[in-house]
């Protein structure tokens, strides 16, 4: 499949293609051993802020393997093998329970409040298993949170070919109380049919379009339209990978919601986590 196809885009010779599927198998077998054993995947958390008060809105969970040859892999290399492989039922709700876990750890410590909104990546396969509702019915009950609390979020790429069960899952996901947001909004083939579709409460307005919001008016009105399209949706927008305080300034002044970057933090585990800085960037808002 895919795989015939160099990085380049061209065919690869044989033999290099041969190593690249044994590597690929080794490391399929490796991930198989980090989930059995767990502590190799770390869950990493990005916080987004409030764009208007500057106030901590929520956290990303985003995934990464300590592996014990090969150092920190980030899930854009090992992601493509858990989907093929089917090992990203596991992998994501290995991440689901760690963040949950995680979630009632910093609500008990006061760290955060119940408004405090958790996100978790779900590959579209969890969307054909019918027993993902009723586990995580359990897990919620297990830790006491408030299912608004979680939301779940979707790739718009990854919904291209799910079957129709999808439907049935969202709307039992909707029905516990969970939210659900369309990830990477506005670089897929149909964004527009899918919230047409299926019912989302959160659209991640694409890094790609935050990039050059505050240079280039194409950008700029991309990002108008998709704020204007979701709120006559009733949608809320979170833009994602803002890095620049002119990004952020262009994103507030046009009414985006919420904002996620790397100029408020890069991902960090729970213990690396900047409790003081995450607190300071109201009064940043304040002065800016
Ligand atoms: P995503 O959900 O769209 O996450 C945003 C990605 O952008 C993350 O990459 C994040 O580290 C990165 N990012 C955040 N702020 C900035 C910024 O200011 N500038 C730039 N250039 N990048 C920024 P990461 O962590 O490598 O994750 C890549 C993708 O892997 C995620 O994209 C998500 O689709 C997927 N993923 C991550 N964790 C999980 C997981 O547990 N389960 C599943 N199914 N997918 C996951
Ligand atoms: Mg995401
Ligand atoms: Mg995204
Ligand atoms: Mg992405």
């Amino acid at each position: 499949r895919t795989k015939q196809l160099g990085r380049h885009g061209y065919t690869v010779f044989n033999h290099e293609l041969r190593a690249d599927q044994a590597d690929q198998l080794a490391m399929e077998a490796e991930l198989r051993r980090a989930l059995d054993e767990t502590d190799q995947l770390i869950p990493h958390y990005q916080p987004f802020i409030d764009a208007h008060t500057g106030q901590l809105a929520g956290f990303e969970a985003l995934v990464r393997w300590q592996h014990p040859m090969r150092g920190l892999i980030s899930p854009s290399i090992f992601l493509p093998i858990a989907e093929e492989s089917g090992l990203i039922m596991r992998l994501d709700r290995y991440m689901i329970q760690a963040a949950c876990a995680q979630l009632r750890q910093w609500l008990d410590a006061e760290r955060v409040g119940e408004d405090i909104a958790l996100h978790i990546n779900l590959s579209s396969a969890n969307l054909h298993d019918a027993d993902l509702v009723d586990w995580l019915r359990q897990l919620i009950a297990q830790y006491a949170l408030r299912p608004g609390m979680l939301h779940l979020e979707i790739t718009e790429t990854a919904l291209i070919d799910v079957p129709d069960i999808a439907a049935t899952v969202m709307r039992e996901l909707h029905e516990l109380g969970l939210r659900l947001a369309l990830d990477d909004f506005g670089t897929g083939y149909s964004a527009l049919s899918y919230l047409h579709r299926y019912r989302f409460d959160v659209l991640k307005i694409d890094q790609s379009f935050v990039f050059d919001v505050d240079r280039k008016e194409e950008s700029a009105a991309i990002v108008r339209a998709i704020l204007a399209l979701a709120d006559a949706l009733s949608l809320e927008v979170v833009a994602e990978g803002v890095e620049t305080l002119s990004q952020l300034q262009r994103l507030r002044a046009m009414g985006c919601d919420k904002v996620q970057g790397y100029y408020f933090s890069h991902p960090a585990t729970a213990r690396d986590i900047d409790w003081a800085q995450l607190a300071a960037i109201p009064w940043e808002f304040a002065s800016a």
